[in-house]
């Protein structure tokens, strides 16, 4: 045991009690002396008539006291630990967009480049044949720059011929004004071009600041980006984390998370259902392989629904039921080797499934219904070791 801060083996140093064992401790509030500790000589002497308590119980006072003190001690010391890791997690994301984000510009300014070099190279190659008879003359007389004794006329001859029949084409007048406005085009189409591509560059950023919700540590986005047709399907209220299906009954993905789940993390989440007029309705993870109007009663997938808990297509309990206004939480955990699903239904456990879906593996609710809706309430996600 840790005898070390026990308080059992203590003697009394007053003269004449030699060193008896201390019994108690005086919690007298008269009491004027200093040393507290008392043997048995010391109820009779220092501490006489005293109230004095056994030291037993002071002992197991403070015992309890340091327990409740260790036990902070190693909360605070874990939830450190688990804030360094959500912290380098979050490091790691912002990295990676950041650097997705630097390398779709560094790409858009060499593809930048190589058109501005292509383009003036054609231009250029233009240029050249417009002026090669002129250009050959000059280099005609530069090659035989040494007294001439016999030029060689025919040769001569031909590039004089050249030079006047373009004396007066419009080509060769044109050739500096035309050249000009092929520069000038060339100038106007790339700088269109890359405002359009910053423009798109800062929506999508901007979008994804603003219009995602659950930003800090794993980001949802409504089907917008995902589905690109359907967004006009649903309407987001509650700062983004209800989706309402206002249009077209057709069992659809409202919701999916936008980054697939990580390996060795435990995600618990918290989802209001509403669900109007029965209809397909699912929540749960899956590969979302299955296109555009994906859902989750698929082989790669599982979910609980409106009409059972669903494992890789295969309805596993069709006593389970989501209904209106319940409360779903999903712990999924993706420890190597181990990763499981578990779903509560108004803090009822309705399934445990162990999955191995080898894929990107997505959260995902999916409805069928006009006025269906589902909200994120709440997440957490841990890492595990
Ligand atoms: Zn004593
Ligand atoms: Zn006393």
């Amino acid at each position: 045991m840790e005898s070390n801060n026990e308080l059992n083996n203590l003697t009394c140093q007053i003269n004449g009690h030699s060193n008896l064992k201390i019994i108690g401790f005086c919690i007298d509030p008269n009491c004027n002396s200093n040393n507290k500790f008392a043997c048995q000589e010391c109820f009779f002497d220092i501490h006489s008539g005293h109230k004095l308590m056994k030291l037993e119980k002071l002992n197991s006072i403070i015992q309890d006291k340091l327990k409740d003190y260790k036990t902070i001690v190693e909360d605070v010391k874990k939830k450190k630990e688990l804030y360094d890791k959500y912290e380098k997690l979050q490091l790691g994301h912002l990295e990676e967009l950041k650097q997705k984000i630097f390398g779709e510009i560094e790409a858009k300014i060499n593809e930048y480049k190589e058109k501005i070099k292509r383009k003036l190279k054609g231009i250029n190659n233009n240029d050249n044949k417009i002026s090669m008879n002129i250009k050959n003359y000059e280099e005609y007389f530069v090659g035989n720059a040494a007294p001439v004794q016999r030029p060689d006329l025919l040769k001569l001859s031909e590039i004089c011929s050249g030079i006047y029949k373009e004396k007066d084409s419009a080509m060769a007048r044109n050739n500096n004004n035309e050249r000009n406005n092929r520069i000038k085009q060339l100038y106007e189409e790339t700088t269109k071009s890359n405002e359009d591509f910053l423009r798109a560059q800062y929506t999508s950023i901007s979008r994804y600041l603003q219009q995602n919700f659950l930003i800090s540590r794993y980001t949802f986005e409504w089907c917008r980006k995902t589905y690109g047709g359907y967004d006009f399907f649903y309407e987001l209220i509650n700062n983004n984390t209800k989706a309402t299906k206002k249009m077209s009954q057709g069992t659809m993905t409202v919701l999916r998370s936008k980054e697939p789940l990580y390996d060795n993390h435990l995600y618990k989440f918290k989802f209001k259902i509403g669900l109007k007029n029965v209809g397909d309705y699912d929540v749960g993870i899956g590969t979302d392989k299955t296109g555009d109007s994906c859902w989750l009663r698929t082989k790669e997938s599982i979910c609980i629904s409106n009409t059972g808990v669903i494992n890789m297509d295969i309805n596993m309990d069709n006593s389970i039921k989501l209904k209106d206004k319940d409360i779903v939480d999903l712990e999924i955990n993706t420890k190597n080797g181990n990763k499981s699903f578990k779903g509560y239904i108004n803090k009822k456990l309705v399934c445990l499934i162990d999955f191995d879906i080898k894929d990107n593996i997505f959260i995902m609710a999916a409805m069928r219904n006009v006025g269906s809706f589902i909200e994120v309430d709440s997440y957490e996600i841990i890492p595990l070791d």
